[in-house]
């Protein structure tokens, strides 16, 4: 590996196949380093490993091509690049929709950009951080037309967090997932300010929208970019007195002179997307969207009354954005078969050439296909960190360790957990893991004649199985249920008695349960138990596809329901999974 791998920055850089998975975890290092959130971070990695496992023809994403695995070379940024333009036009020929593909698209370009140092990841000022910091210290609001700035800068006040909130339009419902409600007060006067951010589909595709009112009229409304994943701001219109949109900049209201101003069609490449002068703001910046809100009020004409009664008017491209069905009701039988199906289809395409996929080295992969103490280790690093990471690990152990030999991890604790803690780490938790490899280890040794694979080797039970990881340190129910599905399913191990398998009580798995309605309450055994209910035969069998769906799409905070695999059979009851924290 090149000495520049592990780092974004300038510089020449080219890279073997090999290579770019380092540069992957270096990126990740990266990710985490800048404060993004955990979700982000494995969207992120996820969604690069996409990329590299589709660039080196292992995988293809959904209905697409199988790319011809070039010769081994050396591959530059500006390889990728020009890879990344055949990417889209393979993405662009599959039944993804259009939210997908550009998905796919801006997580692989921000890890391209990051291997040649043009991306640096921002930790946002979001949600986590303290709110008082959320508030803007932009030069102060002055002018004619703004009663918030006579005499001070706006101050923000009394903020209280909102759980998820139904708005009523005069045509339809709007969701929102979260909010704020607070109190803005510029010189002699106060306003109850509400912000709230949900989703919809516009300019092509799903995207966070947000609307902040002002004493309890809509006032703004807020609209991701196509970067938005990127910085977390929202893109927000300018209007004058008379509702006119701003055009130039020498047009700008006094007002905005500390905001960020662009062009919304620079910021949205998108049919509709407008000519005119937008704010961009980060989502959760309450001082500024009360300023931006609070000038929008006091542009109106008097006698005019300040909230929407025609959203048409201030919306124009409404039209043109698709409206989702309706939610079906609940039907079990259609939502398992459902799962199910897709649950096969995601396997196919995830494994490659007939072998389960773990992880996206190959080498790494089929070390724990074939070793089945790599395995169970992996099930122990599977914590915390995305699976692809985890699975990789007890191969990177074994390289740096030069062996995996349980007599030996046993015996030389400081050796492993030097390997584990080398950077970049292989978990997260490194003072807590190496523990967990050597208790592993031990027990190997003690019930098992220091051999992994006879922990399954005498055709036990579903349930046998799975008390029996469950007796690892640092394996639980949630990856005890997870490694009995995979030995059966993927390596196609003989266990006696799968009605006894189980669901996963993993964070994804708890949010699909609950909104799918599969599950009333977020609580472990009663999810166990309806999943039972639910598909007696093999219960652990609704566990993968539920566990992607919550990954890909079913996502915390504004899950991406129009483009999930579940969306016909599903009654979206979002709200319900609103607390659903944890790992
Ligand atoms: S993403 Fe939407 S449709 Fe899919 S499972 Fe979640 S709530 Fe249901």
């Amino acid at each position: 590996m090149t000495d520049s791998a592990t780092s974004g920055g300038g510089g020449a850089r080219s890279w073997s196949d090999e290579d770019l998975e380092d540069v992957v975890d270096a990126y990740q290092a990266g990710l985490e380093a800048a404060g993004l959130r955990d979700s982000a971070v494995r969207t992120y990695v996820r969604e690069s490993r996409t990329f590299l496992r589709w660039r080196t023809g292992r995988a293809t994403p959904s209905g697409g091509s199988l790319r011809t695995r070039r010769p081994h070379q050396r591959i530059t940024p500006l390889d990728l690049r020009a890879e990344l333009a055949e990417y889209e036009a393979v993405l662009r020929a599959t039944p993804l929709a259009a939210a997908s593909v550009q998905s796919y698209l801006s997580y692989a370009r921000m890890f391209i950009g990051w291997s040649d140092g043009s991306y640096r990841p921002r930790g946002p000022n979001r949600r986590g951080e303290p709110l008082a910091r959320a508030i803007p210290r932009r030069s102060p609001v002055a002018g004619p037309t703004t009663r918030a700035s006579d005499s001070t800068d706006l101050t923000v006040d009394e903020v209280r967090e909102l759980g998820s909130f139904d708005w009523r339009w005069p045509e339809n419902v709007e969701h929102f997932d979260h909010g704020w409600e607070y109190v803005a007060t510029g010189g002699a006067a106060s306003y109850r300010i509400r912000h709230g951010i949900g989703g919809r589909d516009v300019y092509g595709r799903f995207r966070v929208h947000s609307v902040t009112w002002v004493d309890g009229q809509p006032m703004v409304e807020g609209v991701a970019p196509d970067d938005y994943d990127d910085g977390g701001a929202l893109l927000s219109t300018i209007r004058i007195e008379g509702g006119e949109h701003v055009r130039a900049l020498t047009d700008l209201p006094i007002g905005y002179a500390g905001f960020h101003i662009v062009r919304q069609i620079d910021e949205i490449a998108a049919k509709y997307s407008r000519r005119s002068l937008a704010a961009k703001i980060l989502d959760d910046d309450l001082g500024a969207w009360a300023r931006h809100a609070i000038l929008r009020l006091t542009s109106k004409p008097a006698g005019k009354p300040s909230g929407r009664t025609d959203r048409a008017g201030l919306e124009p491209d409404r039209p043109t954005m698709p409206r989702l069905e309706p939610p079906p009701k609940l039907d079990r039988t259609a939502l398992v078969a459902s799962m199910l199906s897709f649950g096969t289809k995601a396997k196919a395409e995830l494994d490659t050439a007939g072998e389960p996929f773990f992880t996206e080295n190959p080498a790494a992969n089929r070390f724990v296909i074939e070793n089945p103490f790599a395995f169970l280790l992996a099930v122990i690093f599977d914590q915390g960190i995305v699976a692809e990471r985890a699975w990789a690990a007890p191969y990177e152990l074994q390289r740096r360790l030069g062996h995996l030999d349980p007599v030996r991890i046993a015996a030389e604790p400081d050796s492993v957990a030097a390997a584990i803690q080398q950077p970049p780490t292989l978990q997260r938790f490194i003072n807590t893991l190496p523990g967990w490899v050597v208790a592993a280890a031990r027990r190997v040794i003690s019930h098992y004649g220091s051999d992994a694979g006879r922990i399954w080797a005498d055709e036990p039970s579903a349930g046998q199985l799975e008390r029996r990881f469950d007796e690892f340190q640092g394996i639980g129910q949630k990856k005890a249920a997870m490694a009995v599905e995979m030995l059966e399913r993927d390596l196609r191990v003989k266990i006696k008695d799968l009605q006894q398998t189980d669901i996963a009580f993993d964070v994804h798995i708890r949010r699909v349960m609950l909104r799918t309605g599969l599950a009333e309450r977020d609580d472990r055994d009663h999810m166990i138990e309806e999943a039972r209910q639910a598909n007696p035969a093999r219960p652990g069998a609704i566990d993968f596809p539920m566990w992607l769906v919550g990954r890909r799409w079913c996502r915390p905070g504004v899950p991406l329901c129009p483009d999930c695999p579940l969306f016909d059979v599903c009654p979206r009851l979002v709200d319900r999974a609103a607390d659903v924290r944890g790992a």
